[in-house]
């Protein structure tokens, strides 16, 4: 780890920013909540896959890229997906249907999170992949004295584990109290959640223990975090909304299948994206899609490109509420524009940089870290700092055609300095200056020749 500072992460699960000791640095584990692909995700959904993929980015510079594993789920089995298909596919067979509209979901999603510049993640798990998986943690808790049957459900006992509560910090009394009104009659407590549910032949199901049914939501990222991190691992995220119920229960299942004392050690969530003081999202109807931002011009009458979205997000503490606007995109678009584009090549990152980066990911003092490197001159240690944050401003891309009319052009240069026609090689010169591309002389060491490279002023 030399010259890595030490990585402080605030935990969801003790209230206090600590330092992160990984169970084992060899393999460093993280899983976040993915998608449910039944429509475009919103650009609140996006703040997540950001946020993770910065830290997926810190983890792997401190701990080396093959020693982090990070899983993020689709979720392709819910009752709002069910209900899409039959909406948008009403002449096809339910599982086709259902197919039809998870498919394409997952992958737009998968095309919006690599135009926001976010690496794949190590395991991709879907949810239909893993119910086996989950049938054996539900028989599991049944065994263990956690989970029971009734009116066709399998529900887990809150009341079995006496720390449930220990990550949202609710006790069992208050969520009675918040839920007297719509007491399930065959529920033992009113906070017991479903862990599997019987389906009737218009809805999709899978045979168990307890019949033709479904999982519930929870023990889905229970089943597929076991599976691909192990029953313990280092790190879990996702927003802020996940915490209770979906992170409460995932933890109790976990703990309570496995018998161990924690799921994750630290437990990491983003603050909302929000409009107008509003969390954004589909209930409240205020939303637009990355893929409306990204390829149409819904929002303020343009399209956004994936990177600046993407500044945009990090210009804000990842736990603090972002307020999305047009200025706050016009923003990121201005410090990009002035940012070189360059590569890393073998340069280290700078060390506030990564610094701030190890600080609970304060990407805000990296970026105007960054923003001061700019115009050091280093752009390769500027380059190496902003793939950290996976913002490298894109080179201009050049088509093939002009590159070598280009070329051409500054070989006739060439020709005309050796023939010592100064006037009308200076002109050559001149007129690609003039088109914004910048002629760099030197010599070939080997040779002595002269040689002229190019490459488009910024
Ligand atoms: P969902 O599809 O609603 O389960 O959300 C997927 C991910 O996006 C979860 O991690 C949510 O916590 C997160 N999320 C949803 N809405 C917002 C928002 N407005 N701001 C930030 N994160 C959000
Ligand atoms: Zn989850």
């Amino acid at each position: 780890m030399g010259g890595t500072p030490e990585l402080k992460l605030y935990n969801t699960l003790t209230r206090e920013k600590s330092v992160f000791k990984p169970i084992d640095a060899e393999n460093v584990r993280m899983y976040v909540c993915g998608p449910t692909v039944y429509d475009y995700a919103h650009i609140g959904n996006a703040r997540p896959v950001i946020v993770f993929d910065v830290l997926f980015r810190l983890l792997r510079h401190v701990y080396g890229e093959s020693h982090v594993t990070y899983a993020r789920n689709i979720t392709d089995v819910d009752d709002k997906i069910n209900a899409r298909a039959l909406r948008d596919y009403p002449g096809l067979p339910l599982n086709d249907a259902i197919r039809a509209v998870t498919e394409k979901t997952e992958t737009q999603f998968l095309d919006d999170a690599k135009a926001l510049g976010s690496l794949e993640p190590t395991v991709q798990p879907r949810a239909t992949d893993n119910i086996a998986q989950m049938i054996e943690i539900i028989e599991r808790l049944i065994a263990r004295g956690h989970a029971y049957q009734a009116s066709g459900e399998v529900l887990f006992d809150t009341k079995s584990m006496a720390e449930y509560g220990q990550l949202s910090k609710r006790n069992l009394d208050e969520q009675q109290a918040g839920a007297r009104v719509a007491v399930d009659a065959h529920k033992k407590n009113p906070g017991d959640f479903v862990l599997w549910k019987l389906s009737d032949e218009n809805e999709p199901g899978w045979e168990s223990p307890w019949g033709r049914g479904r999982p519930g939501w929870h023990i889905e990222c229970s089943a597929m975090s076991g599976r691909y991190l192990g029953d313990v691992f280092d790190i879990h995220g996702g927003g802020l909304d996940l915490i209770f119920p979906h992170h409460e229960n995932e933890l109790a299942q976990s703990r309570c299948a496995h018998g161990t004392d924690v799921m994750a050690n630290v437990w990491m969530h983003n603050g909302f994206l929000q409009v107008e003081g509003r969390k954004m999202s589909k209930s409240e109807g205020n939303f637009v899609t990355i893929y409306e931002l990204l390829h149409t011009e819904t929002f303020a009458g343009r399209q956004w490109p994936g990177e600046v979205l993407r500044l945009a997000m990090l210009m804000t503490h990842y736990r603090e509420p972002i307020d999305f606007s047009v200025k706050r995109l016009e923003e990121a678009e201005r410090l990009l524009a002035k940012w070189p584009a360059a590569e890393p090549g073998d340069a280290k990152p700078d060390e506030t940089v990564l610094n701030a980066l190890a600080d609970d990911l304060n990407t805000v003092a990296a970026v105007q870290a960054l923003h001061a490197l700019a115009h050091s001159g280093n752009d390769a240690v500027f380059a190496a700092s902003a793939a950290l944050l996976g913002v490298l401003p894109k080179k201009t891309e050049i088509d093939e055609a002009v590159a070598a009319e280009i070329d051409a052009r500054v070989k006739a240069r060439l020709e005309l300095l050796k023939a010592k026609n100064f006037a009308e090689a200076d002109k050559i010169r001149d007129t690609l200056a003039a088109e914004g591309i910048q002629l760099k002389d030197g010599k070939d060491p080997a040779t002595g020749e002269r040689v002229t490279t190019w490459e488009v002023k910024k």
